[in-house]
């Protein structure tokens, strides 16, 4: 199996790629923030919950996530592998991610880090919030917040993969074929 975390801050392009690369390599795509937004739309209970969350441009609490992210795995036993797209990021979600894996047989066999800097983030973002109907893209207070929720809680991930060998980065400014080309490159040779 091949178990890619795609990785990388708020609008390093994470669901573009994992658009290309899910057919490429026949994996089954996982975003959390897609899932938690159709939960959102539907009103369920979960969206109820997690949209006070993600308006303001924090995390959805841990147990939340991890129990929303082990069903959607569990939705899919025929995968031949995932792409977790904004999944884990936390150590806790990293920790619950590995046990998962692991009760299948299986590990995350790469993170894959898509690299970008802020200011090219922040232009991305608030152009994406033209069309994306999200309300999370189109307040810069709100994308500076999520920018700096991922280095206070999420940028550590980078020592958790690093110190397992797993650790990829990729340079995330290109075309979009460019750079999936840059993360095939990572993938062949795993
Ligand atoms: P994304 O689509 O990945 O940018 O996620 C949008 C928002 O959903 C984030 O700003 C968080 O509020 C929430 N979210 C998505 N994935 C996670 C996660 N793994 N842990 C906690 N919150 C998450």
């Amino acid at each position: 199996m091949i178990n890619l975390v795609l990785f990388g801050p708020p609008g390093a392009g994470k669901g573009t790629q994992a658009e290309f690369l899910k057919e490429k390599y026949e994996l089954v795509h996982i975003s959390t923030g897609d899932v938690f937004r159709f939960n959102i739309k539907n009103a369920t209970e979960l969206g109820v919950l997690a949209k006070s969350f993600i308006d303001k441009g924090q995390l959805v609490p841990d147990e939340v996530t991890i129990n929303m992210l082990n069903a959607e795995v569990e939705k899919n036993p025929q995968a031949k592998g995932f792409i977790f797209d904004g999944f884990p990021r936390t150590s806790a979600q990293a920790d619950a991610l590995g046990e998962l894996l692991s009760s299948k047989g299986t590990d995350v066999s790469a993170m894959v880090a898509l690299e970008v800097e802020d200011e090219v983030l922040v232009k991305r973002l608030l152009e994406r919030g033209k069309t994306s109907g999200r309300a999370d893209d189109a307040d810069e207070g709100v994308i500076r917040n999520r920018i700096a929720v991922y280095y206070k809680e999420t940028a550590i991930l980078k020592d958790y993969y690093q110190a397992k060998d797993k650790y990829y980065g990729v340079d995330g400014v290109g075309s979009i074929a460019e750079i999936t080309e840059r993360i095939s490159e990572v993938i062949d040779q795993l």
